[in-house]
């Protein structure tokens, strides 16, 4: 995502930038409306607690319905938010929407821990830690029904800053993981010092988990430390029953992808949940 962001500065000659200026204004103000306009809404997709073989949780994922080009992807306009500070406004709007559909399932008698996103730039808005307590307190949410995903780039961009921060909110109850985790640029020590309570493994180590000997010692691995300091894992990207087999084998608490859901609408999260059976295992 950031490499795209980059490219498309690195880009400057010539009519194709003028019209790649264009499509990022353009999209700018249509993102502007659309905030107005409602154009925005929230998908949620199912995780599967492994052992329990029951869906406890749900991340809650962007989508735009834009009344032309259809849905589009936030992988496409988040980097668009992003520099043009939106962010901050859209983010605010996802914490409350995610926030009164927690409310909403602890009410039906169906909690449901719910997982948000948080993006880099957002993170180094001060408001933050106020757009989080404000939209908790007026839905009246539970925070240990959310889940605040932030990234590892995010985490390394001002450590002292963000170790803070997310010990404040921990303190109060919230969760806090790590998204897309790797073995990425940050040393694993400094990480170990955040204050979590889960770690999502990228879909990458996920992929070719049946195949490659390397990917599987990279999970495991990680499994290995999450254990030794209490801390549960969640493996993203899961889409057949080997790769959940092997995934399970490697100590993985809970898995995310396509084989147990897409992100959907919160009437189908409720119509999975009632009749939910757990993948495989006879089934
Ligand atoms: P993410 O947080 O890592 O979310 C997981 C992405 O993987 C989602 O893409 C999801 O649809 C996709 N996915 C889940 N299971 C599978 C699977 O089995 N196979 C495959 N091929 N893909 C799977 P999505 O919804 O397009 O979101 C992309 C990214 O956009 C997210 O990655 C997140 O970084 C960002 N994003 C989404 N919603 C928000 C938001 O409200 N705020 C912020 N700041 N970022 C968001
Ligand atoms: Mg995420
Ligand atoms: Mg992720
Ligand atoms: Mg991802």
């Amino acid at each position: 995502r950031i490499a795209r962001a980059q490219g498309r500065r690195l880009v400057h000659c010539g009519e194709i930038t003028a019209q790649m200026r264009n499509d990022t204004l353009s999209v700018e103000r249509d993102l502007r409306r659309a905030l107005q306009q409602k154009e925005f809404h929230l998908v949620y997709q199912p995780q599967m607690d492994l052992r329990l073989g029951r869906v406890v949780g749900v991340e809650a994922l962007l989508r735009w319905r834009h009344p032309e080009r259809g849905i589009v992807s936030p992988v496409e306009f988040i980097p668009i938010l992003e520099e043009s500070g939106m962010i901050d406004a859209v983010g605010a709007w996802v914490l409350d929407e995610a926030c009164s559909q927690a409310r909403h399932w602890e009410l039906a008698g169906t909690p449901l821990r719910v997982g948000i996103n948080l993006s880099p730039r957002q993170f180094h808005d001060t408001g933050l830690f106020d757009s989080i307590i404000t939209a908790t307190r007026k839905w009246g949410v539970a925070p240990k029904h959310i889940e605040l995903e932030i990234t590892e780039s995010l985490a390394m961009q001002d450590p002292s800053r963000a170790i803070e921060l997310l010990a404040r909110l921990r303190g109060m109850g919230y969760k806090i993981a790590i998204d897309d985790f790797g073995i990425g640029y940050s040393s694993l020590e400094y990480l170990l010092r955040f204050p979590l309570d889960t770690i999502k493994v990228d879909r990458a180590f996920v992929r070719n988990v049946t195949e490659s000997r390397a990917d599987r010692a990279i999970v495991r691995a990680i499994t290995v430390i999450a254990q030794t300091i209490g801390i549960s894992t969640i493996a993203e990207g899961i889409e057949t029953l080997r790769q959940c087999d092997f995934i399970e084998a490697l100590g993985v608490n809970e898995i995310q992808g396509y084989l147990i859901g897409k992100p959907m609408s919160p009437a189908d999260i409720e119509r999975l949940i009632t009749t939910f059976v757990r993948p495989g295992k006879g089934n």
